[in-house]
């Protein structure tokens, strides 16, 4: 078996670069991690682990997400907690856009609009600020909860 990360597996790749060493097991949860993708939390991670009958105790998990946020590999996500109080990660470098969190459902909805851009213009010009990452959480009622809500409680007149 080879220790040497395999091809797909950038946040090995990038630990290894800084001088991580890397378990198998750390290893593993990264691949998850990337193929995954979108916004994760812990205990999804080990329900993907177990799924793919890859057998990591949380404690392990929770390390690893540490080690890639000391890295400032991935961005993490709170959500308003419209999901309950726990945190979700996801990889730094997919672009940036903003959260739109329901109050009512707690569903997550991303957008990418060129306004994030403008704001770190804004920061550059007004503060001479060098922006680095955005995190924008926004929260509200999505479209299908305001629809929702129309149609069980109809305006009267
Ligand atoms: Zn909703
Ligand atoms: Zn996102």
């Amino acid at each position: 078996m080879s220790a040497r990360p395999r091809p797909g597996s950038l946040l090995a790749t990038k630990l290894v670069a800084r001088g991580v060493r890397l378990t198998n097991q750390r290893r593993k949860i990264l691949e998850l991690i990337e193929s995954e993708g979108g916004h994760l939390d812990a205990a999804r991670i080990q329900e993907l682990a177990r799924e793919r009958q890859i057998s990591v105790d949380r404690a392990t998990v929770y390390r690893t997400l540490a080690l890639l946020k000391q890295h400032g590999l991935v961005e993490e996500l709170d959500f308003l907690h419209v999901r309950g109080d726990q945190h979700f990660y996801e990889s730094r470098g997919l672009g940036d856009h903003l959260h739109a969190c329901c109050y009512r459902c707690g569903r997550v909805s991303e957008l990418r609009t060129a306004t994030l851009d403008r704001l770190k213009e804004e920061l550059r010009d007004n503060l001479g600020f060098r922006t680095e990452s955005v995190r924008v959480e926004v929260g509200g009622c999505c479209k299908e909860c305001a629809e929702h809500e129309e149609q069980v409680s109809p305006v009267v007149i």
